[in-house]
């Protein structure tokens, strides 16, 4: 079994799949790799290293922002019953320990590495399918290690997406495609072709996606709403224009205003990702955030904490605002993270023009699925409302137990 780790930034859930599979079979191979495994090398030396590997509970570890043609290498190895442990890119356990290799960088061609669908039978596909049209990412935000980890942006040309659309199309029975991309609307030109491609095919599946929002037009945004898309995860990440300054980030509050009232007259659903806490943060660029919320009204949201990633570009310029610790734990001239976490509760009790999305399990593509499911979007909505005044008496009971620890 090969785990990858794309949107994990604890050890915990890696942790968790692995036990799992070793309760249904104690002798199946597990390897892990992925984005999490990518930076564990800049961020520990070799002995922590390898103990974090004995800790992760794997047999083989895959290193690097690609790792297809070293998992094949390894899958080869292990199918032909040949000794892998030469295999460059790779963590192994031997009787001293793990021991990693040299980590050699690959560069494999998205047009190279398509899947090949016919390989599976209809009942494993599901009607759920994530795409992926692009590598890496094209901006520099400050909070994200995402470029420094997948290496150089790489985008799919529009008739190879076409060729991968038609053969997830050829299955029967997919509902729903989520294109994994990170900028999905970027470059812009290719963007409305893809969409254009999309209409002219008359696919019958519904798709959702990131979207960039200083990146899409009126034009684009009537495209997606003609070629089938149900929903935009937004990146906001703040609804203060001196946050998304720091950020790096090109986009404004009033950008994402637009593009989530153009959303709403298409039938478009919006979902705006905040993080709250990151350098020169304070109450009154929480409250912005707070307040944009409430005028924008995407449809849904969530707020968390920042993450202090040690790969980030702003953790390397940690000194400029007296930057400590890093992951969840972390202090800066503005706000330390107990505040990040008492502010994001206080955006769940106080944000009333959005409906907050819970985290862990229950992540906006659980609204594609349940609509699938037969659920209306105003069903949902409710049921979500119900859940989250639930728990906004047990934040604001004095006596419950959960005070403080609804969420970390
Ligand atoms: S947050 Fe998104 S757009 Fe910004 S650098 Fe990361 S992946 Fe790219």
């Amino acid at each position: 079994v090969a785990i990858t780790t794309t949107v994990y930034v604890t050890p915990q859930p890696i942790m968790e799949i692995v036990e799992s599979v070793r309760q249904q079979s104690k002798n199946t191979t597990v390897i892990v790799g992925g984005p999490y495994l990518a930076d564990l090398p800049k961020i520990l030396d070799e002995a922590a290293l390898a103990e974090h590997l004995e800790m992760l509970g794997a047999d083989i570890y895959i290193f690097g922002a690609e790792g297809e043609e070293t998992l094949v290498k390894v899958i080869s190895a292990l199918k032909l019953g040949e000794d892998y442990r030469h295999i460059d890119s790779i963590g192994y356990n031997t009787e001293n320990g793990f021991k990693i290799n040299r980590i050699v960088p690959e560069g494999n061609n998205l047009e190279d590495n398509m899947v090949d669908y016919s390989l599976f039978d209809k009942k494993d596909i599901g009607e759920f399918v994530t795409v992926r049209t692009a590598k890496s990412c094209p901006f520099a935000c400050a909070f994200c290690g995402f470029p420094e980890r997948a290496g150089k942006y790489k985008y799919l040309p529009v008739d190879y997406v076409e060729k991968e659309l038609d053969a997830i199309r050829d299955i029967g029975g997919v509902t729903t495609i989520t294109f994994i991309d990170d900028t999905f609307n970027v470059p812009k030109g290719r963007f409305k072709d893809m969409l254009r491609m999309m209409i002219k095919n008359d696919y019958q599946f519904r798709w959702n996606s990131y979207l960039r929002s200083d990146h899409v037009d009126d034009e684009a945004l009537e495209l997606m709403a003609a070629s089938g898309c149900d929903g935009v995860f937004l990146g906001v990440e703040s609804g203060s224009t001196d946050i998304l300054v720091n950020m790096a980030k090109n986009s404004r509050p009033e950008h994402y205003r637009r593009v989530i009232k153009k959303c709403r007259e298409l039938g478009i659903i919006t979902y705006a990702s905040v993080i709250i806490g990151f350098p020169g943060e304070d109450r009154r660029t929480v409250q912005e955030s707070i307040d944009f919320l409430n005028e924008a009204k995407p449809d849904f949201f969530r707020a968390q904490v920042w993450y202090a990633g040690p790969i980030t570009p702003i953790y390397k310029k940690g000194q400029d605002y007296d930057l400590s610790g890093q992951a969840f734990q972390w202090r800066h001239k503005t706000m330390d993270s107990m505040e990040a976490a008492y502010y994001v509760e206080k955006m769940f009790l106080c944000v009333t023009g959005s409906t907050w999305l819970p985290q862990n399990g229950f992540e906006p593509w659980s609204l594609y699925y349940l609509q699938r499911k037969g659920m209306t979007l105003s069903k949902i909505r409710s049921y979500l409302e119900y859940f989250n005044d639930g728990l906004k008496q047990k934040l604001l009971s004095k006596n419950s137990p959960d005070v403080g620890r609804v969420f970390y």
